[in-house]
């Protein structure tokens, strides 16, 4: 896209552009080479993409059409996909670039079934397996701890589990909540309600010396303080956070929207990453949002199916090769989750 620089839809960190609505996204995207082409731009930007035998990072693009690039230093060719969420995946880069786009206009949730009819996709196995990468690529890879004034709750989620011969009950799953007041949310499945398990909850999501609100339970957050936080707690029985229940509230909606309320636990802390994605941008265009989702689903991790059915702890791993992001914390700041 050939644009003056003052287009409000041009990304400086990046330096590019993303579409501002459906008729530039399929204007921008509508061959699999152009999608191919964007990739390659995010890439060589985002400065994870270099021969995988001598680390140059300037490339002749193989004529085959197999988003192969030749090293002009070794002449060892390399795969575009290899070392993104893309890498082994049977969807062809339209279908994967048409999901992200479809995704982030959702603003409720797209679910696998939906893609699977919108797109074409032939199983509904690939569409799933595709919306579960998708939903990694949700979490920034670089993300900031939540700071200043965040509001702790506990809270649970009644998920259905079966009990043989058609029977169901309902198992409660123990949640944690994280909200900046007026901003940014993090969750998380906790399982219990230690005080340690609340405590290594506030550690892995809020900057120390942040201050602290909770309610009134006297066990829960007695390390907080000397861990270096700042806690205030309320003197009465009544809730005074309004942050962390607005959160819980619309994550609640968010789970009966996109999974008519029937969630698999397995899966619950990427419900919450999806969830806090959208919560966090939600007066981003839509297509800053699908961006964003590019540039992380490039410095993620590749994940396999198997991984994503039975092991949901890898995946906030960063790639060990990644070099240091060619941003300035200025630069990060400007739409990394940023306030309404
Ligand atoms: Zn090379």
């Amino acid at each position: 896209m050939k644009k003056p620089k003052s287009q409000d839809n041009y990304v400086e960190n990046l330096g590019m552009y993303y579409p501002r609505n459906q008729i530039e996204f399929e204007k921008e995207f509508a061959t699999a080479k152009q999608c191919q082409n964007f990739l390659f731009r995010l890439r060589k930007m985002v400065g994870d993409f270099v021969c995988r035998e001598c680390g140059h990072a300037e490339f002749w693009e193989c004529q085959r059409g197999n988003a192969k690039y030749k090293c002009k230093e070794c002449r060892t060719e390399t795969s575009l996909l290899v070392g993104t969420i893309f890498e082994d995946s049977r969807v062809s880069l339209s279908i994967w670039f048409r999901a992200i786009w479809l995704f982030v206009n959702d603003k409720g949730g797209v679910s696998a079934t939906s893609l699977e009819r919108q797109l074409g996709i032939g199983s509904h196995k690939t569409s799933w397996t595709l919306l579960h990468k998708i939903r990694r690529a949700c979490v920034n890879p670089d993300r900031k701890k939540l700071k200043g004034e965040v509001e702790v709750d506990e809270f649970s989620l009644g998920t259905p589990t079966k009990l043989g011969r058609g029977n169901h009950s309902t198992q409660k799953i123990v949640c944690m909540v994280a909200a900046e007041k007026n901003g940014r949310v993090r969750m998380e499945v906790t399982h219990n309600k230690a005080a340690r398990t609340a405590m290594e909850f506030i550690e892995r999501n809020v900057e120390k010396g942040s201050h602290i609100f909770t309610d009134n339970n006297p066990t829960s957050y007695i390390f907080v303080r000397s861990h270096g936080y700042q806690l205030t707690q309320s003197s009465t029985k009544t809730h005074p956070l309004p942050s962390a229940d607005m959160a819980i509230s619309q994550f609640r909606r968010f789970l009966n929207l996109t999974l008519q309320g029937a969630p698999d636990k397995a899966h619950m802390n990427e419900y919450f990453d999806e969830f806090a994605f959208r919560y966090n941008r939600r007066s981003f265009d839509r297509g800053l949002i699908f961006l964003r989702v590019l540039e992380y689903a490039v410095k993620l991790p590749p994940t396999l199916y198997r991984e994503i059915v039975k092991d949901c702890s890898t995946r906030r791993k960063k790639k060990a090769t990644l070099p240091p992001p060619q941003t300035t914390p200025q630069d990060t700041a400007n739409d990394d989750e940023y306030p309404f």
